[in-house]
């Protein structure tokens, strides 16, 4: 067992550079000799790339932007780097699929992420997944090719993190009666309503708890967050019971209620660090380079009903998840195009709910039955977005 608990691990960091990529690295630093990298990739930020390639080797480095790519290739050269820079796209799906990668961190943001984590699942891989919305959209597809290819789909989550070790010493699961996911309730728990139509870009994306990418940031403040984690903890867990509490201060991370009535939590203070490390390590523990928590200095944690009204966003998303088939894919589209337009001041903050809900008024539901059905509804319902975006 101490043979395993030692063993080298070859991964891959899809989305690097960004703020799962970077705590990733943080975590592997904390582990040295634990961990070796086959491939880092990111969109564009090349001199960020560059930086983890001088500190941490990786055997290949990818760029999904080409101008980019070809800076980052002759910056490497330059610094006499050893890591190689993949060009084409091909290269970067054979080696995730390659029998050197043990286990890809999907850390990319949007379902720009979907075609890797495709390829991870059906190459049988240990897939850590951060980059929720490829796995809103096809959730119940990729689980059966999960299942058909022997990969493993593991949360890196904070909440579905916290629910998969409540549920770590539960030996029978119809024993579960229902998962608590639990939310901050973002920067606008306490703002009154009246004043939302004028959120800016930056009060959206200053999240009180949490420090991550401008549009899960944006997310969080919708709420659609915490409706598009609902769909993903109904797919990793098959539990079909699932209540949402706002818990401001972020120190319980989600709960599971037993049938005798008994409530089990994990607790910590907010660093996604330590979600990472437990996606990591497991099934051992592993340092992650978080501080303790601490919880006299720490004092009260509050609970509350989520606030339906004030935030339609997470209706939107409970009524897809209660519609199934194609329906995620498309309010994730919609939501996608909707906050790029609130981010480049194109729409305001309410305009993110209105686009969303005229996409899903038009919307034919269909049964998901391969990756293109997914395709397609992200296309249809990309392409509504920005025609009632242009007209706003
Ligand atoms: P960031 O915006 O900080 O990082 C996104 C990463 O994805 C960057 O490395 C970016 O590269 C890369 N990327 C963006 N577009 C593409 C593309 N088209 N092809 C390849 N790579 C791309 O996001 P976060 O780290 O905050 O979030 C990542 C995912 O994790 C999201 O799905 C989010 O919902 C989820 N998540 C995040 C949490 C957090 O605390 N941040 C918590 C729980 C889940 P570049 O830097 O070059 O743009
Ligand atoms: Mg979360």
């Amino acid at each position: 067992m101490d043979d395993d608990r030692n063993r080298n691990v070859n991964i891959v960091i899809l989305g690097s550079t960004g703020s799962i990529g970077s705590s990733t690295l943080n975590v592997i630093a904390e582990n040295s000799g634990k961990f070796s990298l086959n491939l880092l990739t990111a969109n564009s930020n090349d001199e960020r790339l560059l930086d983890q390639c001088k500190n941490f080797c990786p055997k290949y480095a990818y760029m999904a932007d080409q101008a980019a790519s070809k800076r980052l290739r002759q910056k490497i050269l330059k610094e006499n780097l050893t890591t190689e820079v993949l060009t084409e796209e091909k290269d970067l799906h054979e080696i995730i699929a390659s029998d050197d990668t043990e286990l890809v961190v999907a850390a990319m943001v949007g379902v720009a992420g979907l075609d890797t984590v495709f390829t991870s699942i059906v190459n049988g891989k240990r897939l850590l997944l951060a980059n929720k919305e490829s796995y809103v959209v096809a959730g119940e597809y990729l689980n059966s090719l999960a299942d058909k290819h022997n990969a493993t789909i593991f949360p890196l989550d904070s909440e579905h993190s916290a629910i998969h070790q409540c549920l770590a010493g539960i030996k029978n699961k119809a024993d579960v009666s229902k998962i608590l996911l639990t939310g901050s309730g973002g920067p606008f728990l306490h703002t009154n309503p009246d004043l939302l139509k004028n959120i800016t870009a930056k009060e959206a994306t200053s999240h009180p708890i949490w420090k991550m990418g401008k549009k899960i940031s944006v997310d969080s403040s919708t709420l659609i967050n915490k409706g598009l984690e609902l769909i993903e903890a109904r797919w990793l867990f098959d539990i079909e019971d699932i209540e949402i509490v706002i818990h401001p201060e972020g120190i319980i991370h989600s709960m599971v209620e037993l049938n005798d009535n008994s409530v089990i939590a994990q607790l910590s203070i907010p660093d996604m660090k330590i979600p990472i490390a437990y996606g990591l390590g497991y099934p051992f523990r592993i340092p992650s380079g978080s501080k303790r928590l601490d919880l006299a200095e720490q004092g009260p944690l509050n609970f509350f009903r989520p606030d339906f009204k004030k935030f339609p966003c997470l209706n939107l998303a409970k009524e897809a998840m209660e519609c199934g088939g194609n329906a995620p894919a498309a309010i994730n589209a919609a939501n996608e195009e909707a906050v790029a337009a609130f981010l480049d001041n194109r729409i305001g903050y309410l305009d993110i709910y209105k686009i969303i809900a005229s996409v899903m008024d038009k919307i034919e539901i269909s049964v998901v039955k391969s990756i293109q059905d997914i395709y397609e509804t992200d296309n249809s319902s990309r392409e509504y977005a920005i025609q009632k975006i242009k007209a706003l």
